[in-house]
């Protein structure tokens, strides 16, 4: 027998440890070079004998260590995913963004040669084939798969990358397949066609002790991490003296300055979306000398079919906006005239070459940045987050880092998620800067202060999950057939009380059966991007033909006050000036009392109906403000629901396509006949919010007997409040908002029997029942009849 090689040459041969079972691949000598200069690869001994040893790995290392790339790879030339070997079933990787979904199958199935054995499956587009062994795919996609087949037996090993980032999906996923592990675990003892199932979570930062020590996530014990060295150039960073709002001119502004000063090397900006890339590229193509007019700066069309919704599909959202730029001069920053003497080397003239990088880019277009760069000639890639650790671009020396992104926003009312534009968190600002440090040295420009720096941005990113609405979660994981979200092991957990208000709430919407198992009802709820109880309006709202109106409604109901309370009109006159000509007392009033008059056109029992009203008459005006002023209403309040409205009718029309026309921005006021519709559907997502005037409930407390203003006209919830601020108790006393259009009833007399409430809040003290209490309020409001209600609960199981 020959003498066995040293170690150090076994590892720079990549001699494999000895297995059981292996896969041959034959990469060409290329890729074999650029494999080996990767940190990741020096660790696949050590990774593979963790996951043989244990069921759940970690792997953590910096990005562009090799993480997606090769980790993939190893577990193939292990076996697994080979339909020979011991381990047939699939390698899935998940991905957050679908453009590394993309790009990363097309990577892993070159440097394999073999472009068959790696694909990507994305929402309605893929091209897995029957001999594909590694699928690349976006979390969406595995947490569907779960709900189809719990034990996920088409898979031999699951890697969950970056779940650093801890998005609602990853952190699901995480706690899905720890279960599902141990389940095949379990099965495989018994039955020897059962194998078991590896999961792999990979993160470009160290994952924390939390993390780690979750004895329900992690019942076998805190799994094995295993940790690559990082290969990481030091970075010299430049604040900037000031943070100015416009980033994207500030960004223009020294990427020219700096080209021109520069030493050759990449550059890499970091903005927020796919309108201030292509608008940014424009700018910078007429200014610098190109190396080929490439790209369009056109707009390119968002495939609605590919929904779920990233940040960068929808630029809906306005920029930080008209605010003045922060005065927050910190002395210790840089000079800015010297920032960009970096060297003493002289500084070629270089042309430049300008790509876009975001999700809605077509592949061949995104693959770009991995192309060798002509000679004499500058990369300067404008991208989105996917750069700061999803796609590792070769070459880049500086970062230019405006320190914003699109995040997820959740409107607490509605659920409806938007994006808006942020500050990051220190630690991506670091990752991004990191970006610049891979092959040399380099330098990071932050376009905001230190002072910036240090006193807006957070440490680090939270968990979604602690910020999205938590029926939508527990909705998703019933849609898992996941019955006990409370056991559930959470990475990071929501509290308890949460959970079980929130199962209250889906079973009262019906998306939930007795048993607390979901309905067809709850799945088809689960398509909306709003909460649960917006969705139940909006599909109710779809079945009878009124989405436009019921989604206006939606967003009307979203803003907190479109009114101005008669309350405030006599502080408000002068500094909101309503109307040219000051009006004072009386006329005040009676214009005060016509606007409303107007607004509650044919029904004057529902606050949701008179919103929908003052909406769709303020799409047609000519003149917004004005409009505001007459009709007494806070234009900045209708701005923003009419932006509202839109972006939900979008959204909707991303996630069903052809569902609705996402450009119809005019609405005709509702009819007699829609008004109809629109109450009823209102109700039917209000179902647990009942109240019952005091005197026609079945045991009426004590009450004043004849309240002579409708505001004192006693009710009785009927149901636990969820309202949060005030305690869930069976049977509370309420009263109607002076506010509400039901305030404005003639007679106390004839105030309805049932009424629907949004939201309960507490108000000032009254005496009510002969003791002094907070009086509470209901508002917006809306009258229903018995018939009605008991229409509705029969609909409900
Ligand atoms: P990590 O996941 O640890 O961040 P990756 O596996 O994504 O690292 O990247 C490893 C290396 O592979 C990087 O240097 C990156 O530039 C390179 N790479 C990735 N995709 C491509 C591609 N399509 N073409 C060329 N190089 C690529
Ligand atoms: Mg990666």
């Amino acid at each position: 027998e020959e003498d066995p090689l040293p170690t150090e040459l076994q590892v720079s041969l990549q001699i494999r440890p000895r297995q059981v079972y292996s896969v041959q691949v034959n990469r060409s000598d290329t890729v074999q070079e650029s494999r080996m200069k990767l940190p990741i690869v020096a660790e696949e001994q050590k990774i593979m004998e963790a996951i043989h040893n244990n069921s759940v790995v970690i792997v953590c290392g910096a990005t562009g260590s090799g993480k997606t790339t090769q980790v993939p790879q190893f577990l193939y030339e292990a076996g697994y995913g080979d339909s020979k070997g011991p381990t047939p079933g699939l390698i899935g990787v998940t991905q957050p963004r679908r453009v590394a979904a993309v790009t990363m199958a097309k990577r892993v199935g070159e440097e394999l040669e073999s472009r068959s054995k790696s694909a990507y499956q994305i929402r309605f587009d893929s091209n897995v084939e029957p001999q594909t062994a590694i699928k690349f795919m976006t979390d969406g996609i595995l947490i569907r798969e779960i709900s189809q087949d719990f034990a996920l037996s088409k898979y031999s090993a699951i890697v969950i990358d970056e779940a650093h980032e801890r998005s609602v999906n990853t952190d699901i996923l995480i706690g899905m397949i720890s279960r599902i592990v141990d389940l095949r675990d379990k099965l495989s003892q018994t039955n020897p066609d059962v194998k078991s199932l590896k999961m792999i979570i990979m993160s470009a930062t160290l994952m924390t002790g939390s993390f780690l020590d979750n004895p329900k996530l992690f019942p076998q014990g805190t799994p094995p991490l295993v940790q690559s060295e990082g290969r990481q150039y030091p970075v010299t960073m430049h604040f900037s003296r000031r943070t100015r709002q416009d980033y994207v001119q500030e960004a223009f502004q020294k990427i020219v300055k700096g080209h021109r000063k520069l030493p050759p090397g990449g550059m890499l900006v970091f903005l927020t979306g796919q309108n201030e890339i292509n608008d940014l590229a424009k700018k910078l193509r007429g200014a610098l000398a190109q190396v080929s007019a490439f790209g369009t700066g056109a707009r390119v069309r968002i495939n609605a079919r590919e929904a779920p919704l990233e940040s960068d599909d929808l630029d809906l959202v306005e920029t930080l906006a008209q605010g003045q730029d922060v005065s927050d001069e910190s002395s210790g920053d840089e000079d800015e005239d010297k920032e960009f003497d970096v060297n003493e080397e002289s500084v070629p003239s270089l042309k430049a070459l300008i790509l876009p990088l975001y999700s809605q880019l077509p592949t061949k277009e995104q693959l770009r940045v991995f192309e060798t760069v002509p000679e004499n000639t500058r990369l300067i890639v404008l991208a989105t987050n996917v750069a700061e650790t999803s796609i590792t671009i070769p070459g880049i020396r500086y970062v230019f880092d405006s320190g914003r992104s699109k995040e997820r926003k959740y409107n607490n009312v509605t659920g409806i998620q938007t994006f808006e534009i942020g500050w990051i968190s220190k630690a991506s600002a670091i990752q991004r800067a990191g970006r610049a440090g891979r092959t040399e040295p380099g330098h990071c420009y932050r376009l905001y202060s230190s002072a910036m720096y240090e006193r807006d941005f957070a440490e680090h990113t939270e968990p979604e999950i602690l910020h999205t609405p938590i029926e939508s979660v527990v909705l998703q994981l019933k849609s898992m057939d996941l019955h006990n979200t409370i056991n559930f092991p959470f990475p990071t957990a929501p509290e308890r009380d949460n959970l079980e208000r929130a199962e209250k709430l889906l079973s009262y919407l019906g998306a939930l059966d007795r048993n607390g198992s979901v309905t067809a009802l709850g799945r088809d709820l689960s398509m909306y991007p709003v909460s649960p109880r917006f969705a139940k309006i909006l599909a109710i709202g779809h079945q009878h033909d009124s989405i436009y109106h019921v989604t206006a409604m939606v967003a009307a109901l979203a803003v907190p006050e479109l009114f101005i309370p008669q309350a405030r009109l006599n502080q408000i006159g002068q500094e909101e000036s309503l109307q040219e000509e000051d009006l004072a007392g009386e006329t005040q009033t009676k214009a005060y009392n016509k606007a409303q008059g107007i607004l509650s056109a044919h029904d004057s029992t529902s606050d949701g109906l008179k919103l929908v009203t003052a909406l769709c008459a303020y799409m047609w005006a000519k003149d917004h403000d004005v409009f505001c002023a007459q009709m007494f209403l806070y234009s900045k309040a209708m701005k923003e629901a009419q932006r509202l409205y839109t972006q939900l009718l979008n959204i909707i029309s991303l996630n069903l396509p052809g569902s609705v026309d996402p450009h119809k921005i005019k609405l005709q006021p509702p009819t007699k006949l829609q008004i109809a519709t629109l109450k009823q559907t209102l109700a039917a997502g209000f179902l647990d919010q009942v109240a019952i005037r005091s005197d026609l409930a079945p045991t009426p407390p004590s009450m004043p007997r004849k309240p002579s203003r409708p505001t004192d006209v006693p009710y009785l919830t009927l149901f636990p409040t969820h309202a949060g601020r005030v305690e869930d108790v069976l049977e509370q006393v309420v009263f109607i908002h002076p506010s509400s259009i039901l305030a404005h009833t003639k007679s106390a007399k004839t105030m309805p029997q049932y009424l629907i409430y949004s939201h309960i809040q507490r108000g000032t003290t009254a005496t009510i029942a002969g003791s002094k209490l907070p009086k509470i309020w209901m508002h917006p409001l809306t009258a229903v009849t018995g018939v009605q209600l008991a229409a509705l609960a029969r609909n409900t199981p």
